[in-house]
């Protein structure tokens, strides 16, 4: 691999957070996984990319399936969750198939923080995810319909998510009232008013992030009623 032999200064310069030892410690934390077979890395776009096969003994017909896998870590790994590829686009991409059209596997809301991110074991836990995700499709591929829950697409329902969470862990009822209230009449919350947990404090110095949570919502159930509102027009 070329620009081995550069020292951890100059990747800063060039804004690379891959320095060599970096690369050797994460190459070898990937070999250890007994469900990976590792097979090549890079520094592509300055940034590592890894290919190898996840093997996996099917649960229910303890058949042996392979498959494949590239995947790209981001620029903030580990603060960014890094994407795999379906390497010889083995399956079609669709949505209910949970692909995207460039092959990458749609492994997981990222604001449901399921996965450990700032950890150094993120890539090993997406790889965990990614082994998960091939047993599903492998059952999709057969029945037609994805096993199990499947997370809705689109971002209105998990920022509700979010958001009743961020009203439960401000342990104020009045707050969690408050949050349903906001849901059920699409209201646009007003930072001026006080907050909602009755401390008397303004809302935009006392509960900030339900406060965010609430107006992100209120834009995105906004935006995708318009979209569906256009739709609709669209198909009369
Ligand atoms: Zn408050």
């Amino acid at each position: 691999m070329n620009g081995r032999n550069k020292s951890p200064f100059e990747y800063q310069e060039q804004g690379v957070n891959w320095c060599p030892a970096q690369v050797d410690r994460e190459i070898l934390r990937l070999r250890a996984l007994p469900y990976l077979a590792l097979e090549s890395w890079s520094i592509t776009n300055r940034q590592l990319h890894v290919i190898g096969t996840l093997r996996h003994t099917q649960q229910e017909t303890g058949r042996k399936e392979c498959l494949r896998v590239r995947m790209e870590y981001p620029r903030e790994y580990p603060w960014d969750i890094p994407s795999v590829f379906d390497q010889d686009k083995r399956f079609a991409p669709s949505a209910n198939g949970h692909q995207y059209p460039d092959h990458k596997l749609c492994l997981s809301f990222p604001l449901r923080f399921e996965f450990p991110v700032g950890s150094e074991n993120l890539a090993t836990e997406v790889l965990q995810a990614s082994l998960v995700w091939f047993d599903k499709r492998c059952i999709f591929e057969r029945l037609g319909v994805w096993p199990g829950a499947a997370e809705e697409h689109g971002y209105v329902r998990p920022l509700r998510l979010l958001l009743r969470e961020e009203a439960q862990r401000s342990r104020s009822l009045s707050a969690s009232a408050w949050c349903e209230w906001i849901i059920a009449e699409l209201v646009y919350p007003d930072s001026d008013k006080g907050c909602p947990c009755l401390s008397g404090r303004p809302f935009a110095h006392c509960h900030t992030q339900l406060l965010w949570l609430a107006i992100l919502y209120q834009c995105s159930s906004n935006a995708m009623r318009d979209y569906e509102r256009r739709a609709a027009r669209k198909a009369a």
